[in-house]
């Protein structure tokens, strides 16, 4: 964990913004008790049956992987699906939502997870660009159309041992061939990206409607897959870091505080209470 002096800075930065851009990848849905994937092993260690097929996130995360075996591909989303349906995000959501509805200017996410939490813990779908889609969302594998649906309907079930399908597959309501989830994966051309569409030209709005340097919160997003952390840097007049390991910026105008996103956010929320609480009152 961080000193104190960064946190009290990073306190400093937020207390003085009104609008905040908050960019989160995996990490931040560690805290919620969802794995992160990190490496081969890591996602082994989260999968087991298939380390045992010799299938890596990139062999099983693909439109391929539906083609070659769907009940195997489904096993995996199938369980993805249900975990993030029944896991409550932590209270660092709580937290953030409640600071965007104290600024006028309002925050925006920019998140590459699927998991819907920020909408879970009272986000308005407009003020969240899920650049990775989301798993709450089906296609067409085919792409008859680029309909979409929610993905409500579907209770997968799926064996735990071999992490396959045992409920019957999602189908395309319009062609009856295999639904997959609208998520972007590893050599996907087929991804349709038209929900992402109005969130992006919300974002280039609200960037747009102030000339102001922008403050970002950017949350357990690592350098493996480094969308989310390209985004905060581009548009950041100010970053704060916040990440376990890889939280070091080079940056002049950057803040890294080591730490996981929950406990960081509720000393940063604990600062920002005090602070109001001990504000002069005339
Ligand atoms: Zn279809």
């Amino acid at each position: 964990m961080s000193t104190n002096r960064e946190v009290l800075r990073a306190a400093e930065w937020l207390r003085g913004t009104n609008r905040l851009l908050i960019t989160a990848g995996a990490g931040m849905g560690v805290d919620s008790g969802l794995p992160d994937f990190r490496g081969t092993q890591g996602f082994w260690r989260a999968y087991p049956a298939l380390q045992a097929s010799g299938l890596r996130f990139e062999d099983i995360a693909s439109p391929d992987a539906f083609r070659r075996d769907p009940a195997q591909a489904w096993g995996f989303y199938g369980h993805r699906l249900e975990l993030y349906r029944r896991t409550q995000p932590h209270r660092g959501y709580r937290i953030l939502r409640d600071w965007a509805a104290k600024r006028p200017g309002r925050a925006f996410v920019f998140t590459s997870n699927v998991d819907g939490h920020f909408q879970a813990a009272g986000f308005p779908e407009s003020d969240v660009m899920e650049c990775h889609g989301s798993i709450h969302w089906l296609q067409c594998l085919d792409v008859c159309s680029t309909r979409l649906w929610p993905s409500g309907s579907f209770a997968p079930q799926v064996d735990p041992h071999s992490c396959r399908l045992l409920s019957p597959l999602p189908r395309c309501p319009s062609c009856g061939g295999i639904a997959r989830p609208n998520i972007l994966m590893f050599n996907d051309s087929e991804w349709i990206e038209d929900r992402t569409l109005l969130p992006e030209r919300q974002f280039s709005a609200w960037l747009a409607s102030s000339p102001h340097p922008l403050t970002v919160l950017e949350l357990g997003a690592g350098r493996s897959i480094p969308t989310v952390r390209r985004v905060g840097e581009y548009h950041a007049g100010r970053l704060i870091r916040i990440n376990p390991r890889e939280f070091q910026l080079e940056s002049a105008t950057g803040i890294g505080i080591a730490g996981a996103a929950l406990e960081v956010l509720e000393l940063l929320d604990e600062q920002l209470c005090n602070s109001a609480a001990g504000d002069p009152q005339t």
